[in-house]
């Protein structure tokens, strides 16, 4: 779904050059559940940003479903985007004067879906991540664990095969973020959706199929994790 070919991210921070990401090369296939870890400032978010296409590489290439995304133009990128990778973000991001239901008709409201199959849509989704009874709340109204399982159903809302998730549960207590945990799980076990997530928790990281480590822009390590956590078990 999606490679990096030698890809390198440099800032330009005054005079002083920082390398994020060195010559990082790798591919994420369908159905896959990738956690990315490494220390803080090892750049996690950075390489995040440009598996996203939010960013572009100083150097190297990234296709995303096969297309080479420095060749395509700007409006088309955001179409593919738009339709392949949902994000689910650390502060959730939800709209506060909107319910648990109006943000995730956002999305569909934005591909002008027309309104009946919208809220059909928006109402499986949020059942989905177990909030058949908080639709009609504002995020306020949600606890932290909520307004995350609302912005899961947010970023599914387009169907995307992709889900990225940068620290989905830094600012949830560890039993909260478990349960978040469980459903980017059963989204990559029972949907076959590909989940790339960043977490400092390595008990966290313990649920996902495969380890990518980072350091100081360099990936140290990528291999298949032999002992994933089932969180049903
Ligand atoms: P954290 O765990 O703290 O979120 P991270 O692994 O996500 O860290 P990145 O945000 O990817 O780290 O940052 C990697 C490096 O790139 C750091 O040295 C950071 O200071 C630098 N960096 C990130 N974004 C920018 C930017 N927009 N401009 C300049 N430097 C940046
Ligand atoms: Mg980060």
């Amino acid at each position: 779904l999606i490679a990096f070919r030698n890809v390198w991210k440099t800032y330009q921070m005054g005079e002083v050059q920082v390398n994020a990401l060195k010559d990082v090369t790798v591919k994420l296939g369908r159905n896959e559940f990738a956690a990315i870890i490494g220390p803080s400032g090892s750049g996690k978010s950075t390489m995040m940003n440009l598996v996203g296409c939010l960013d572009i590489p100083s150097k190297g290439e990234i296709f995303l479903k096969g297309r080479n995304i420095a060749l395509l133009e700007e409006s088309d990128l955001a179409a593919l985007r738009g339709r392949t990778i949902g994000f689910v973000f650390q502060q959730y991001n939800l709209i506060p004067g909107m319910t648990a239901l109006e943000n995730v008709l956002l999305p569909l409201e934005i591909q002008e879906i027309d309104d009946h199959t919208a809220e059909k849509r928006a109402k499986e989704l949020l059942t989905l991540v177990g909030l058949s009874d908080k639709m009609q709340n504002k995020p306020s109204q949600l606890s932290g664990g909520q307004q995350q399982r609302v912005s899961i159903a947010r970023s599914l809302a387009c169907d995307p095969e992709i889900i990225l998730a940068d620290e989905p549960t830094g600012a949830l207590d560890s039993v909260t973020g478990k349960e978040v945990i469980g459903i980017l799980y059963r989204l990559w076990k029972e949907k076959e959706k590909t989940v790339v997530m960043v977490t400092h928790d390595l008990h966290l990281a313990g649920y996902a199929s495969r380890h990518i480590q980072l350091k100081d822009g360099e990936m140290v390590r990528d291999e298949p994790n032999k002992e994933q956590i089932d969180p049903e078990a």
